[in-house]
Parts: structure tokens; C-alpha cells; sequence
């Protein structure tokens, strides 16, 4: 009676242990010290895509030869066992075919008598969350030393701007009161660059104004519309007048951003190069219950996947008397006002941003 009180707890125990380990979200294999597989468990057959029956008992060499192991599997687990038998590595990184990380870490040695553990667990989401925090930080960094060289700026400018209305008199008596003219409206403009720059470049919280997304949308259109006919290009703003949705965001940020990302548009439209086809940019608008999506569209060069990589990067460019700071700005002013800006293009066909911002409920009774 007593015997058969203390085995059934630790009975209970070790099956508990093992549906544990069978079924823990991370995918768990045990090879023992002459290189059997001893133990797999359900995430690992399903990582592997082999049944778990089929594989215990097999050799490392006979788990490659499995049939139903694909050579991209097999690649990497060659891979991973020569960095673990040569390098001594422990922790491996790895992307696997639809571009998910996961994290492979094998234990050995004097605690495991001899055996293999190897684990691999999805760290998609960390990874994801590792890269936005870098972004973010790069562009504090960048807010902070273009905000200070663009205070620089000013300073000299300021200074110019007098000096030339000083002399402005003299000027005027040469006949030269046109020079005088063109320095002075050039440095007010030089001046409104640097102060558009250092609204959207602070860190600090939009001054916001509650106004429907649409008329905003239509402003925007309008200041744009000139230099699109330059460049033989149409904007198209499509039906978003039906859609009723409030912002509540800095007007003249928000306007930045639409305008940066039609300028790209018509960039890549002239870089295109085709006679034949007439540049298109479509404007559209899409909302539900809490979000707002501005979709801009165009039908220009597109991107690779290099230049989609690094496309909200500080100073990434491929214009030759590009900025690289369009999109890094927009992505800040964005992230900001509680939204987020996706892409989605194609080389030689085009480009969607799509640009997501919160809805203001407003209530009409
Ligand atoms: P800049 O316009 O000064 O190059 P941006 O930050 O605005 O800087 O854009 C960065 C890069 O992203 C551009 O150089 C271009 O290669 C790419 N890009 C942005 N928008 C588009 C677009 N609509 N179509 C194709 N490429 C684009
Ligand atoms: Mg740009």
C-alpha cells in the first residue's frame, strides 16, 4: 500500500513531464550518445515534416536520407551540424522558406551524460520587434542631428537676410533691385525648408486639428496637380468623397507625407522611361469602423527587393540628387500620429503605399 502510494505520484509526474516536452510549442529532438534519435516531439515532426513514428531510432545519416526531408531541410540541417561539430557553436539563427526565424540552440556536454539536445523555437515576432526598435532608434538619432544642424542653419540665414536688406538701397540705386529680390525670397524659402524640416523632424507631439481625411486628401491633390501635368502624368482622386472619416492629426504633417509620397510617384513614373505609357496615380480611400487607409498608387518603375529593404532607412537613396530622408520623415510623422505605412511593389509594373491612420468617432446626435 505504502509502495503503491509513493509510485503513483511520480508515475503522474513523469508522464506529465512527457506530455509536456511531446507538446511544448518549441520543437525539441534528442539524439544520445551514439547518435540515435531517442526522442522527437510533436512540433519537431511537424518542423521536419516527417510523422514522429518514422524517425525514432534513426541515425543522423538516415534522417537526410529521409524521403520526405526536403533539400532545403536537409541543407540547413547539414549546415547546422557542421557549425555545431567544427565551430562549436551553440545557437544558431536561421530563415526558413517562407521567411520566419527561428532559433536552434543545442545543449551537450557533461549535464546532458553524453546526449544531443536540440531545440528550435519561431522567434519571428522578437525579430520583428528587434528591427522596429532599431528603425526607431536610428531615426531619434536622425531627428536629433538634423533638428540641431537645420538650427544651425538658421542662424546664418538669419543674419544674410539683414545684411542684404541693408544694402538693398544701394541696389536699387545700380539697378539691381531684382538681385536683391531673388536672395531674399531664395533664403525665405531656404528658411520655410528648414522649418517644415524641424516641425516633422521633432520628436515631439503633432499640434492636431480634427478634419474629414477627404478634404484634406483633395488640398493635397491640388498642390500637386501642376507639376504632374509637367511630367505628362495623371492623379487620379478616387470617390473619397463618400468616405466620411475624421482625422484628428497635424494637417501640415500629414500633407508632408501625402506629398513626399506622391513626389516618389512622379519620380518613378519619369524613371521609368516609357513613351508609351501614360503615367497614372491613383488616390483612394478605404475606411472601417476604427482605421483609415490612404492608398497611392502609381504605375511607375517599382523596386526591388534591396531598395524595399532599406526604404524607410535615413539617407537611403537611389536618385542621383536624392535625400533619403522622404520616406524616414513620413514613417516618423506616421508613427506619430498612431498609424503605419505598408508597401507593396513591383519592378517594371509599380507601386501601393498604403498609408493607416485612426478614426475620430463623431457623433452626430
Ligand atoms: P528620395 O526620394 O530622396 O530618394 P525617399 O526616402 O523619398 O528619398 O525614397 C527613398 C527611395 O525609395 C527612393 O530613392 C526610391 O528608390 C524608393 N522609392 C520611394 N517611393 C517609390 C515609388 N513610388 N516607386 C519606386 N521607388 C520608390
Ligand atoms: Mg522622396
Amino acid at each position: 500500500m505504502e509502495e503503491m502510494q509513493s509510485f503513483h505520484p511520480n508515475h503522474l509526474v513523469r508522464t506529465k513531464y512527457e506530455n509536456i516536452l511531446e507538446n511544448l510549442d518549441s520543437g525539441i529532438i534528442l539524439f544520445d550518445s551514439v547518435g540515435v534519435l531517442a526522442f522527437v516531439n510533436v512540433q519537431m515532426a511537424k518542423l521536419l515534416g516527417v510523422p514522429r513514428k518514422s524517425l525514432i531510432g534513426s541515425t543522423l545519416t538516415q534522417l537526410l536520407r529521409h524521403p520526405q526531408i526536403t533539400r532545403f531541410k536537409r541543407k540547413k540541417i547539414i549546415r547546422i551540424y557542421r557549425e555545431t561539430i567544427f565551430h562549436r557553436k551553440r545557437f544558431h539563427e536561421l530563415l526558413d522558406e517562407c521567411g520566419r526565424s527561428w532559433l536552434i540552440t543545442m545543449t551537450y556536454g557533461d549535464q546532458m551524460e553524453g546526449d544531443f539536445l536540440i531545440s528550435v523555437k519561431d522567434v519571428s515576432d522578437f525579430k520583428q520587434i528587434e528591427q522596429t526598435a532599431y528603425q526607431n532608434d536610428k531615426l531619434a538619432m536622425l531627428g536629433k542631428i538634423s533638428a540641431s544642424i537645420a538650427h544651425e542653419i538658421r542662424n546664418p540665414l538669419t543674419s544674410i537676410r539683414g545684411f542684404i536688406q541693408l544694402l538693398r538701397p544701394h541696389l536699387m540705386r545700380l539697378g539691381k533691385d531684382e538681385y536683391a529680390r531673388i536672395i531674399l525670397t531664395e533664403i525665405d524659402r531656404a528658411n520655410d525648408i528648414i522649418y517644415e524640416f524641424l516641425n516633422s523632424s521633432k520628436p515631439s507631439a503633432p499640434q492636431t486639428t480634427i478634419i474629414p481625411v477627404a478634404s484634406l486628401l483633395k488640398e493635397v491633390v491640388l498642390l500637386t496637380e501642376s507639376e504632374a501635368l509637367m511630367k505628362n502624368c495623371e492623379i487620379i482622386l478616387q470617390h473619397s468623397e463618400q468616405i466620411p472619416s475624421f482625422i484628428s492629426v497635424d494637417v501640415k504633417q500629414i500633407k508632408q507625407v501625402i506629398l513626399n509620397l506622391i513626389k516618389n510617384a512622379l519620380d518613378a513614373i519619369d524613371g521609368k522611361n516609357d513613351e508609351n505609357n501614360n503615367g497614372i496615380i491613383e488616390i483612394g480611400l478605404e475606411q472601417n469602423e476604427k482605421q483609415v487607409n490612404i492608398l497611392i498608387s502609381d504605375n511607375g518603375a517599382g523596386m526591388d527587393q534591396n531598395t524595399l529593404n532599406h526604404l524607410f532607412n535615413p539617407f537611403f537613396t537611389t536618385k542621383e540628387g536624392g535625400t533619403g530622408l522622404g520616406l524616414s520623415v513620413s514613417y516618423r510623422i506616421i508613427k506619430n500620429h498612431g498609424g503605419s505605412i505598408a508597401v507593396d511593389s513591383q519592378v517594371g509594373i509599380g507601386t501601393q503605399f498604403v498609408i493607416t491612420l485612426p478614426i475620430i468617432e463623431m457623433s452626430n446626435t
